[in-house]
């Protein structure tokens, strides 16, 4: 199988099995091992599938048609067996729940998994201790010792551990939360975000107070001008891209199980809210893969991927080894799967649609409200002989009379590191330059250009060695005279397109997502807060689910930088 260079070092890297530091297994024997062992599942359905299925799941993946999250690639078939990215762990309010809750996080870092907690449960920093009659330290204090451990934890020495931190924007340390990561070496092992609900947004449009309650006690204890928080937030989110918001009521509206439980958090990158003890496991389509040569969608194909997908997913929750029994319980009775997309924008280039074109938005719906339907469609086949997930009484899917295999199928992911794999663009962002600089585990690499861009501007006669390396100082195209307006539309970057068409662009795969979608909403450096509040307006009112922003520059050490930036 043909895999690029970055691709083969990230594998030997962190994916490979290793005997004595030595690499012991190719790529191809990887989704071997993968796809042995997800099909192993069939067994407790219908045992004269297995070798059929292991011989579609190895093909999906040996043509980087499809990929699983990185731990099932690291671990299936391995001592660890612990197969989902994503989990969040609920927080009590109580020395032994806060422990307990560190504990189980130290466990998930180890095997290669996120996890997201909601602190809003916490009692408010100096409220009393009943048992002991001092002060409590509050969320914040707590969090700390999460990030200390989670730096200590190296996951197997493949990857460092990811958190989510949840407040709710009516919990009594809202503001101090809002402005903990103003000081950019804290919590360096946390994504923040504000947990907003309808209520908070209906007072900042009139510009009315709102309450803050003490979730110990249960009582209002201060109100505050909605405006003056909705500010602060947006302060922050200009001044270093955190905190981002996930709009709680809406995830909530969402939520599949609500019989089951409350959503209060989401994994650390956003794109999965999950109950409390929930995991989920991930996988991606790579749309670069299904253009055929007349230029046209393969829908075929992704029809059959979309189904083999669903079934490998699937299939993941029972081959799974869970870090705590209640993790496994309340998987397994909701059996929650993530299928999304990467290699967007390669799709589109290989259309001929530039990303900002309104093009490009329809080709967005029509491709996820696809797949969405596919695998609704291939979930509820498998319903038939497998069951319905075992929460499925109580569900928003039996009111509908639509008994699924899964209680969610549809996530979009960052696709960080798969889409380094699979050599395609991440998830559904646009390409962040044409031409750049790309650190790969800690070393800088080589100029990158994007495989597609590469061959049309070959197909354009544009090879000149001085055009291509100008194009990499800029990481744009835009303005050079030499290529032709055409290109110039197609070959946007993400510095290209307004912060409007970013958020237009996660709202259409939002509208086909059962979870949520990861997307970074990229501002140039000289944005304003206002330019901030008008796209955080926006993405609640397009029924977004989150908004994570970043203006460019405003971080430090930034993973991706335009050459002539580096
Ligand atoms: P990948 O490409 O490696 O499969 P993604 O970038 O799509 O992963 O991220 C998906 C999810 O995996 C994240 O939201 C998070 O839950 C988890 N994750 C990503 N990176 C890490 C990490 N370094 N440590 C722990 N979990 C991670």
């Amino acid at each position: 199988m043909e895999l690029s260079q970055a691709a083969k070092a990230i594998l030997e890297k962190r994916y490979l099995k290793k005997k004595y530091g030595q690499v012991i297994e190719t790529p191809e024997d990887m989704f071997r091992r993968v796809a042995n062992n997800i099909a192993m599942a069939e067994e407790n359905y219908c045992k004269h599938h297995v070798a059929e299925m292991t011989e579609a799941f190895f093909q999906i993946m040996t043509r980087l048609e499809f990929l699983p999250n990185s731990p099932t690639l690291m671990n299936a078939g391995r001592d660890l067996q612990q197969l989902s990215a994503c989990f969040v762990i609920p927080v009590e309010d109580s020395i032994e729940g806060i422990f307990d809750a560190l504990k189980v996080a130290a466990l998930i870092h180890k095997s290669g998994g996120g996890t997201g907690f909601s602190f809003s449960r916490l009692r408010p920093k100096n409220d009393t201790v009943q048992t002991t009659g001092g002060v409590a330290s509050g969320p914040l204090s707590f969090m700390k010792i999460f990030n200390v451990a989670t730096e200590e934890i190296k996951q197997g020495g493949a990857r460092r551990g990811a958190n989510m931190a949840i407040l709710r924007v009516d919990h009594p340390d809202i503001l101090d939360f809002i402005k903990a990561k103003k000081d950019a070496t804290k919590y360096t092992n946390f994504n923040f975000s504000v947990a907003i609900t309808d209520e908070f947004m209906q007072a900042v449009a009139v510009n009315t107070t709102y309450g803050l309650r003490n979730p110990h006690t249960n009582k209002i204890v201060t109100e505050l001008l909605a405006t003056d928080v909705y500010n602060a937030i947006i302060d922050m989110a200009w001044h270093n891209g955190e905190p981002g918001v996930v709009f709680i009521d809406r995830i909530n509206g969402a939520n599949p199980t609500p019989h089951v439980g409350y959503i209060e958090s989401t994994n650390p990158c956003g794109e999965q809210p999950l109950l409390p003890y929930e995991s989920c496991n991930l996988g991606s389509i790579n749309l670069a893969k299904f253009v055929n040569d007349n230029k046209e969608i393969d829908w075929e194909r992704l029809k059959y991927v979309t189904g083999t997908a669903v079934q490998f997913l699937d299939n993941v929750i029972d081959m799974n080894q869970y870090p705590l029994e209640s993790i496994a319980e309340v998987t397994k009775g909701n059996r929650k799967i993530g299928l999304g997309v990467m290699g967007f924008t390669d799709m589109l280039i290989q259309l001929g649609v530039g990303y900002a074109e309104d093009r490009a938005v329809e080709i967005a719906e029509q491709v996820m409200g696809f797949i969405h339907t596919e695998a609704r469609n291939a979930s509820k086949e498998l319903a038939t002989w497998r069951g319905a997930f075992p929460n499925y009484k109580g569900s928003i899917y039996e009111q509908q009379g639509l008994p699924l295999r899964n209680a969610t199928l549809t996530t979009i992911a960052p696709t960080g590191t798969i889409s380094m794999i699979a050599d395609c663009s991440s998830g559904i962002e646009p390409l962040y330059a044409l031409a750049y600089k790309r650190k790969i585990i800690d070393e800088e690499s080589d100029m990158q250009i994007n495989q597609h861009v590469k061959k049309l501007l070959e197909e354009h006669g544009i090879n000149n060695k001085n055009l291509l390396e100008r194009i990499s100082e800029r990481g744009s195209v835009q303005g050079i005279n030499e290529i032709p307006l055409e290109l110039q539309k197609l070959l946007v970057t993400a510095h290209d397109i307004t912060p409007k068409q970013h958020v237009r662009m996660q709202a259409a795969f939002q509208k086909y997502t059962d979870n949520a979608v990861s997307k970074t909403v990229n501002f140039p450096s000289n944005a304003s807060k206002g330019d901030i509040a008008k796209v955080f307006n926006l993405a609640y009112e397009t029924g977004c689910k989150g908004i994570t922003v970043y203006r460019d520059g405003s971080r430090l050490g930034q993973i991706l930088q335009v050459s002539s930036v580096t």
